[in-house]
Formats: C-alpha cells, sequence, structure tokens
C-alpha cells in the first residue's frame, strides 16, 4: 500500500508532522522530489527538529528512510542531518540512498548564489541550496548520479566535460573564480566514500516491499502552488511537488498510490516572492505570524519570516484537485482561536468578475480576494481528541472549508506534537 502525503499550498502546511505521525504506522518512508531547501519541523518525544532531507520517518526504530532518485541529495547536508539527531539521542535511522539520485555539487550551491547577485531585485527568492543550477544540469545531462561515484573512467572524463561548459559561464558571466577539474574529482571521491554504505537500488527494495504488502509513505516537499507545471511559475521549485511525480521521484507504478493525503493549513503561510491573493499586512500579518505554527511563522531552512494571509479556498481546491487528493489532512487549527472572525477568501475577483477556478500567474497578478466572514471560536482547542468536542463554531469552519474544497476532511490536527490529531469519522 503505497500513501503520498503531499501539501496544497505553498508549503509548511505541517506534512512532517503529518508524516511523522503516519509513520508510526507505516514501514519505509521516501522523499522523493526537493533538496536541502525546505524543511519540516517536527515535534516528538526526542524534541524539536527541522528536517531538510532526510524522510520524516526517521524518529522510529521500525523505518526504512529512503532518498529517492527524484531528490537533490546533498550528501554533507545529509550527513549534518544524521548527526544532529544522534547527537541528541535519536537512535540512528535506517537509510537508504537510491543509486539513481543526483548529487548536489558545491557548485551548484556557488552558482545559484552568483545568479541572485546577478538578478539583483528580479530575484527570485531563491533559498540559495543550489536547487534550480541542480536540477537544470541534471536536465541538462550534465548531472552526477551516485551510481556514476562508482564508475573512475567515466567519472574523470565526465568532470573535465562539466567544467569546460562551468568555467564559460563563471569566467563570461559572473566573472568568478573558475573551477579546476582535481577539485570536483577530490569533492566526488569524498561523497562516494560517505554515501556507499546506504546506496541501494530503491525502486527495487520498494517493488518487494509493496509484493509483500508493506505500507509506504511518499513524503511531499513544499505544495501545489510551487510545482514548476502547475504553481504560480516561474515563482516555483524546481521539481515536481504533485504526488504523481512520487511515482517517478520513488520508482514505483502510479497505479499503487491508492491514497493522497492533502496536507492544508487553516490559514495561509509562504515563504519568498511570488503571487498570494489572500495575503495580509501590517499588525493583523504580525499577529497572526507571531501565533503561527509553533511558535512562530519563519521559514524552517532559512529562518525567513514567512508571508501569512486567511485561507484561500480557491488555491487549496485547486491545490487538492492537482494532488489527486482522497483526503485533508486541515492543520494548525488551533492558531486560529485568538480571532473574533475569522476572514476566509472564497473567490477571486479578476477585472471585475468573481472565479473559483485557480488561474495562470498573469491573471493571478489581477486577483483581488472575495472574503467571507465566519465567526470564531475563542478558546484554545489543544488537548481536544474527539472532533464532537471542538466548539460549533470551530466545527462549522472545518465544515465551510470542506465545502468549499470539495474534498472530505478527515484529520484535523490541533497542536504541533504527534498526538494533536482529531480523527474524523466520515
Ligand atoms: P512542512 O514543511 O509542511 O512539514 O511544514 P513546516 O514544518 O515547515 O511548518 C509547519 C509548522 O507548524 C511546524 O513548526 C510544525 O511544528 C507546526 N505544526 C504542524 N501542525 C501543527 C498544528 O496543528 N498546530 C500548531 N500550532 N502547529 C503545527
Amino acid at each position: 500500500m503505497v500513501k503520498a502525503v503531499v501539501g496544497a499550498n505553498w508549503g509548511d502546511e505541517g506534512k512532517g508532522k503529518i508524516t511523522d505521525m503516519l509513520a508510526q504506522n507505516a514501514d519505509m518512508i521516501v522523499r522523493f522530489q526537493g533538496g536541502a531547501n525546505a524543511g519540516h519541523t517536527i515535534k516528538n518525544g526526542y524534541g524539536k527538529f527541522a528536517l531538510h532531507t532526510l524522510p520524516s520517518g526517521v524518529f522510529y526504530g521500525h523505518t526504512v528512510n529512503i532518498i529517492g532518485n527524484g531528490v537533490a541529495l546533498d550528501i554533507p547536508k545529509l550527513f549534518a542531518e544524521i548527526k544532529s539527531l544522534t547527537d541528541r539521542d535519536v537512535p540512528k535511522p535506517n537509510i537508504l540512498v537510491s543509486d539513481r539520485a543526483q548529487i548536489v555539487m558545491s557548485y551548484h550551491v556557488l552558482f545559484d548564489q552568483y545568479e541572485e547577485e546577478r538578478l539583483g531585485g528580479k530575484s527570485f527568492g531563491s533559498t540559495k541550496s543550489g536547487i534550480a543550477p541542480f536540477y537544470s544540469d541534471k536536465y541538462a545531462k550534465i548531472g552526477f548520479q551516485v551510481s556514476e561515484l562508482f564508475a573512475e573512467e567515466l567519472l574523470e572524463e565526465k568532470v573535465q566535460r562539466v567544467c569546460e561548459t562551468k568555467n564559460i559561464m563563471l569566467e563570461h558571466l559572473y566573472h568568478k573564480p573558475l573551477l579546476k577539474p582535481q577539485d570536483i574529482l577530490q569533492e566526488l571521491h569524498e561523497y562516494k566514500a560517505m554515501v556507499e554504505p546506504y546506496v541501494a537500488d530503491v525502486s527495487s527494495c520498494l517493488h518487494e516491499a509493496i509484493k509483500n504488502g508493506k505500507t509506504i509513505l511518499l513524503e511531499g516537499q513544499l505544495g501545489t502552488l510551487k510545482d514548476p507545471d502547475h504553481g504560480i511559475y516561474p515563482m516555483v521549485t524546481s521539481s515536481s511537488t504533485l504526488a504523481a511525480y512520487g511515482a517517478i521521484g520513488a520508482g514505483v507504478p502510479p497505479y499503487e498510490i491508492k491514497q493522497v493525503i492533502t496536507v492544508c493549513k487553516a490559514y495561509s503561510s509562504a515563504v519568498g516572492a511570488g503571487e498570494f491573493v489572500s495575503e495580509i499586512f501590517g499588525d493583523e500579518a504580525d499577529e497572526l505570524r507571531r501565533r503561527g505554527g509553533d511558535g512562530g511563522e519563519f521559514g524552517a531552512t532559512t529562518g525567513r519570516p514567512r508571508r501569512v494571509g486567511w485561507f484561500d479556498c480557491v488555491a487549496s481546491k485547486y491545490g487538492c484537485r492537482m494532488q489527486g487528493t482522497t483526503e485533508v489532512a486541515f492543520t494548525v487549527l488551533d492558531v486560529l482561536g485568538y480571532l473574533d472572525e475569522i476572514p476566509v477568501c472564497t473567490g477571486y475577483e479578476i477585472d471585475g468578475e468573481v472565479t473559483t477556478d485557480f488561474p495562470t500567474t498573469a491573471k493571478l497578478k489581477h486577483a483581488k480576494p472575495v472574503l467571507q466572514k465566519l465567526p470564531g471560536w475563542k478558546c484554545d482547542i489543544t488537548g481536544i481528541r474527539e472532533y464532537s468536542q471542538l466548539p460549533e463554531n470551530c466545527r462549522k469552519y472545518i465544515e465551510f472549508v470542506e465545502s468549499q474544497i470539495g474534498y472530505p476532511i478527515t484529520m484535523v490536527s490541533n497542536g504541533p506534537g504527534r498526538d494533536d490529531i482529531i480523527n474524523r469519522e466520515k
């Protein structure tokens, strides 16, 4: 049984928490896209952790945690992350790295920085983790696959070729120091020594696991609106954030993904630039940002303050549809308990017309939010475990959102901890 846990919005919906929770009853947890550019924050018995590359199943002894072929693998960061767990008494997790994953090189990080510098104010708000240069190289076929670390003759020839191309850009576009092939080769040798014990034919392992009835979680990074095809292009990430891509980025048949759990946050937040129709500003935003998430809305990887706004039914309905949602986990609802009234964005007004269909970016720039105010519940709902025990206005808020997005909300998360969850009988 393969299940995907993915985001409906701009990311930071709480996928890490939901994955950590579901991992209790799973055998394998697979990261299938993205890299160390974003993070999941997880709070459990060991403490509070920010994961960037590791799947959110690493806190259990029984799980196998897999870095799939679709991931941008930053080997030093992966090892630093493993150490950050074991330093805090988490048992060393079981990890496999796909032999088909490609490697983030030190020059990818540099190119990311150089390009942001060159673009100045017109930059894409990159986290400068090398992700865009990495995926560009992957599709330009000048990336390094983990398997290539074990083919020395091929490696030397390829390093020469890559350096020639990169050095033209470094010299003439960026005016920066050139790459030396021997340095790059040494970097690759170091990576080989580090990663060798973990390398596996991941799709084959997953094939066996599926045959043996194991439960596999595919863990997405970011959300629908950051997808390079279906998101707010060009303010998107460089790999697909959709559950469908889980089949490719992990190497499983698409028809094996039986459940798509789309994580949807009870209000909106986004890191970095890009269209965000229901965004709020000023004191109203500061208050939500301060109270939001677990200790404020600040990026798990970058520490950047997140932009915040009201729940966006248009973006979330679209976000859920593109994921192929079978059920929704509605998160961070507890945060809204301070509001007398809670505005919800139910439509976009574009050039005088109201729509509930999420448009392409050029049109999105003209969209103004149509807001409807729902009554708040004015109390702390953390600790509640039964849906029927939630205040009436809180249930009405959930049910209103559910009717607007058109997908069943089966889980309500009312706190950052593993147990802060209300399973809703449908
Ligand atoms: P992810 O990338 O989707 O995993 O999201 P992040 O980890 O970046 O952001 C979610 C933040 O919200 C984290 O700080 C979580 O600990 C926190 N969080 C998750 N679910 C809840 C919840 O139901 N209530 C509260 N208050 N915080 C939550």
